[in-house]
């Protein structure tokens, strides 16, 4: 099938030269939407599909001004700070463009996938010298997966090296669509147990764990990666039924992310609280012990 390259999708960011995303150095690109809503998420800005406005009250200077010019009225002032309606707002940018403290921005863009691709395709250099690519994140790749598919198949058509890192939180079908088209698959495990991830990301493990299996048959190459967050899968306990899950699905090796406190800032931005504000953030050094349950079940962990 050949990409549609004028198909568009919305977008929250381009990252190049990273180097953890998948092997070799790699250029992330960030979709907007998730259907999932974990708690200590680090890019909050990610989990709603459309274009918003985030705002910095600290530079607000109260001049209104954004109030007055909207045309979706969908600014008020409330206590001493701007609100923005987020199902009023068309998110035309006005504001943001026209804010003399600088304190409204827009996140997100609609972008092709020829546009995309200009982008990433600047540092083929990189690609073929460390055996990297494209890498699509999110936000959630396969919440927009019509955007997903093309942007995967151009790749391909490029010669790029295609990885997704995703929850794997999609209707089977969707799934395996987009699966086809990649070479790697970086799974955010979260939970072994489904109530507790239910409780914590808002959907059960049901979906994630049977497109990692179905990813498995496919002999897709697949690395789950287990963010550590503290109180809710840190424990012995949690590593061990995390080694028997990888075990059932044919899995020897995992990656765990040592919860940070990188995405606070942003939480401010957009006017929500953030639950894990007074949490200490985790260090290698702090899971020691935990990764070694993973050891002593054969089950390779690493930071
Ligand atoms: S235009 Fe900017 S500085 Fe003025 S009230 Fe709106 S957010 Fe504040
Ligand atoms: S982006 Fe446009 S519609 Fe949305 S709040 Fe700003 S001016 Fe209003």
């Amino acid at each position: 099938m050949k990409a549609d390259r004028n198909k568009s999708g919305v977008i929250f960011n381009i990252q190049k030269f990273s180097v953890n995303d998948g092997p070799g150095i790699r250029t992330v690109v960030f979709f907007k939407g998730c259907p999932l809503r974990c708690r200590w998420c680090s890019n909050p800005e990610s989990q709603l599909a459309k274009i918003q406005i985030l705002q910095d009250p600290g530079k607000c200077l109260h001049c209104h001004h954004c109030i007055e010019i909207c045309p979706a009225q969908a600014v008020c002032e409330a206590s001493t700070v701007i609100h923005i309606d987020p199902f009023r707002c068309t998110a035309c940018g006005r504001c943001a463009a026209e804010c003399p403290g600088k304190a409204l921005r827009l996140e997100g863009q609609q972008k092709t996938v020829q546009e995309v691709l200009d982008v990433v395709l600047q540092d083929m250099v990189f690609y073929e010298e460390s055996g990297g690519g494209i890498t699509l994140s999110g936000g959630e790749m396969l919440s927009q997966p019509d955007f997903a598919e093309a942007l995967l198949i151009a790749s391909r058509e490029e010669g790029l090296s295609t990885c997704a890192e995703t929850t794997g939180y999609a209707p089977e079908s969707v799934f395996r669509k987009i699966a086809e088209y990649l070479d790697i698959i970086l799974f955010d495990l979260k939970h072994w147990d489904p109530a507790k991830h239910k409780q914590y990301t808002g959907a059960a493990n049901d979906l994630p764990v049977s497109n990692m299996k179905y990813a498995r048959s496919q002999g897709k190459e697949v690395l789950p990666r287990i963010p550590v967050i503290p109180g809710f899968n840190d424990s012995p306990e949690d590593a061990e039924q995390f080694s028997a899950l990888l075990k059932e699905i044919g899995i020897r090796k995992c990656q765990l992310l040592p919860f940070h406190q990188f995405g606070e800032n942003k939480y401010t931005l957009l006017g929500r609280d953030y639950a894990y504000q007074n949490v200490s953030a985790l260090h290698r050094e702090d899971l020691e012990d935990y990764r070694q349950v993973f050891l002593d079940n054969e089950i390779q962990a690493f930071f």
